[in-house]
């Protein structure tokens, strides 16, 4: 198909293009580059100038170079592994064309004798002559040598003419869009167009501009139409029309009096962003985004309470039975008696089970709490009102759309998340829904002091842990993170317990990617009943749960990690009242750049700055969340160094939704790019 005026010939599938076999189609496929336009964004490394012709006398070896010769007499030797040679000339000296493993035939043909010819390759010396070996461009017409030829990397095994071949042919073959954005947003681009663009971005001269309008613009429609996509979510999920809840704010009250200490700024902001939208009459979609030991259950359970007193059931997920226990405590010890709060564990008895599911059908439950079994088919509520799901970062979009529905048109949904991302990267990829962001840390919370040692001299960091045992503190120690084989990865975690429980008898604990989960839990309780003051473990410890009485952390190898990593794992201790210590353990001297990080985390324990710091240092590809957010990583635009053109596409996307506009003129932006595949309906 080659249908010019439509996008769909972009999106037709590789065997649309002519010349292309299906071992390069495999090739390709395993590249995860299935369509015309996937390949649009293979783009020239370098390239060779093959205009600038030399003479034979000044051709330097080692290098690539044209020369403009005339083959003169063809040796080809009787025995196989020999090459077949051609001596060819100019007027200034000559030059040997050398073939390996090549047909006679082929050779004669494109080196006829007497006949000039432009070839190309890597200038060699052999016997006091110079020569070319396997001549990669060659052509009698020496017209069509002079255009640069573009190189690529060719690990897929793809020669670079192939390259050069199809990605000529879709760009020759580009399909007429009408422009879809507006005047405005075209002026920032110097008006240049989206062909334009593409066309220049696959010049090789343009290698690397990115200043320049058309990368500029190409990155842009790519962050804008992820915006589009987002907004057209949001503004389905916003039509869906809704009992609105009243709120109690005396209720509230109550509760928030009987807390041992005052909300945070930022938990109140929250709190009635999403109160707002408990009240409204649209299905509030919001995520309450904040940093380890922010504070977000209370928040969520407030939003509990008042959903109850307005006549709802809410249920409450959490990733982890323990997670989902410890919240279920707090709601048991904060929620006035008359509610009517249970938990559902996986360990929970069949006839226990089958009792509550009866209660939840019958609204005799308020609140229940689970992991993800409360989402069962089996699981009916009588008049589910809020769905709220604690560190949900684990879900792409796909999945929180699908969430979205559930509960049906009176449900809200709150997800919480742990993971403090930049700004650029939450719009991006929770676009979908309304953000509460707390970012200010409860008050009486103690900074956790940060300091790095080198590994051998872990007999001092012994000392300090034997002397915190005695003040009654417990200790995680977390082994290094092993890449390339979880099996290693396990056996360090066992080594160290072994070390650690010659120096602490009795006292040591493990966990690791192997242990069941019956066996997990049992350990975290008991880690949690203070039974034991050690725990190793791989990074499997959950980020969410509280040990209140575990105020150090040991990280070893923490070069291996993140800074956003670190900061996570580093959350798990300074959630009581005590002094709190994070150990990074470091087997030599620290690089210039691992000392840079290191000071970042010494001297600020905001997440949202250290996540900012962390994709300056490391792209934004490794950020933690967003590999597990589903989305694809962008072809062009970039977070860190593009920032205005995300703050650009949100405002122009705002813009659109204020406007009413009719979005129909993005549809083959949005169908080109839409990385998540779910608008599948814009008319
Ligand atoms: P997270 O945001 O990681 O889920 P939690 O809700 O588990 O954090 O809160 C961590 C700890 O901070 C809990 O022990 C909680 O009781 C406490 N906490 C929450 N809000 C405040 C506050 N405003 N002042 C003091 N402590 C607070
Ligand atoms: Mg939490």
């Amino acid at each position: 198909m080659n249908n010019k005026t439509n996008y769909e010939y972009l999106l037709s599938d590789l065997s649309s293009l002519k010349g292309v076999g299906e071992k390069t189609k495999s090739l390709l496929k395993k590249k995860n580059i299935n369509n015309l336009f996937d390949l649009l964004w293979k783009l020239p490394k370098s390239y060779t100038d093959r205009s600038l012709s030399v003479k034979i006398k000044d051709l330097k070896i080692g290098e690539t170079q044209t020369v403009t010769i005339v083959p003169q007499k063809y040796n080809f030797p009787r025995v196989r592994k020999l090459p077949n040679r051609v001596l060819c000339n100019d007027e200034t000296g000559e030059i040997d064309c050398v073939f390996f493993n090549s047909y006679e035939g082929y050779v004669k043909k494109i080196l006829p004798l007497g006949k000039e010819i432009t070839v190309s390759g890597k200038i060699g010396h052999f016997r006091n002559k110079y020569q070319i070996t396997n001549p990669k461009y060659i052509s009698e017409d020496s017209a069509l040598i002079k255009k640069t030829h573009n190189k690529y990397s060719l690990t897929e095994g793809i020669t670079e003419k192939i390259y050069n071949k199809i990605i000529n042919q879709i760009i020759e073959n580009l399909p007429d869009f009408k422009e879809w954005h507006s005047e405005y947003i075209l002026s920032k681009f110097q008006n240049i167009s989206w062909n334009n663009s593409i066309k220049e971005l696959h010049r090789a001269e343009n290698i690397g501009n990115f200043k320049s309008n058309f990368y500029q613009r190409l990155a842009f429609d790519e962050i804008f139409s992820t915006f589009l996509v987002n907004s057209e979510i949001r503004k389905k999920i916003r039509k869906i029309k809704k009992r609105s809840k009243i709120i109690n704010l005396n209720k509230q009250k109550s509760i928030i009096n009987k807390l041992d200490f005052s909300l945070t700024k930022d938990q109140i902001k929250s709190l009635n962003e999403i109160n707002k939208d408990l009240s409204s009459s649209n299905k509030m979609f919001r995520l309450l985004q904040g940093d380890v030991g922010s504070g977000k259950t209370i928040v969520s359970l407030l939003a509990s309470i008042n959903t109850i007193n307005s006549g709802f059931q809410v249920a409450f997920m959490a990733p982890t039975e323990i997670l989902a226990r410890q919240h279920f405590t707090l709601a048991k010890k904060i929620f006035p008696t008359n509610i009517n709060i249970e938990l559902i564990s996986g360990k929970s008895e069949y006839k226990v089970k089958k009792i509550i599911l009866r209660k939840l059908e019958n609204n005799q439950i308020n609140i229940i709490f689970g992991t993800h079994a409360i989402f069962q088919k089996k699981v009916i509520f009588k008049k589910l009102g809020l769905i709220i799901i604690d560190e949900q970062h684990k879900f792409g979009v796909n999945q929180r759309k699908r969430l979205s529905d559930k509960g049906g048109p009176n449900c809200d949904v709150l997800l919480m998340t742990a993971t403090p991302i930049p700004r650029t990267l939450t719009m991006t990829i929770y676009g979908d829904m309304d953000v509460s962001i707390i970012r200010e840390k409860p008050k009486r919370r103690k900074p956790i002091k940060t300091y790095s040692k080198l590994e051998v001299k872990i007999e001092d960091v012994l000392k300090f842990i034997k002397k915190e045992i005695k003040l009654g503190n417990q200790i995680f120690w977390v082994c290094p993170l092993i890449e390339e084989s979880k099996k290693l990865d396990h056996s360090s975690a066992v080594k160290k317990f072994e070390y650690l429980k010659q120096k602490f008898p009795n006292e040591v604990c493990l966990l690791h990617g192997k242990t069941d989960i019956t066996e997990k839990n049992e350990i975290l309780n008991n880690f949690l009943k203070n039974k034991f003051k050690i725990l190793v473990s791989t990074t499997i410890i959950e980020v969410g749960i509280d040990f209140p009485n575990a105020n150090v952390i040991v990280i070893e190898n923490a070069n291996k990690f993140g800074l956003s990593q670190l900061h996570q794992l580093r959350g798990r201790v300074g959630r009581g009242d005590k002094d709190s210590t994070c150990i990074l353990l470091f087997k030599s001297n620290l690089s210039e750049n691992a000392k840079k990080r290191i000071k970042i985390l010494k001297e600020t324990n905001d997440g949202f700055l250290i996540s900012e710091e962390d994709m300056k240092l490391r792209g934004f590809g490794d950020i933690l969340g967003f590999k597990q957010s589903g989305i694809k990583n962008f072809k062009l635009a970039d977070p860190i160094h593009n920032s205005d053109l995300f703050l650009l596409a949100e405002k122009e996307m705002r813009r659109i939704e204020n406007s009413n506009e009719d979005i129909r003129k993005f549809k083959p932006l949005i169908k080109l790019y839409d990385r998540a595949d779910i608008i599948n309906d814009i008319a």
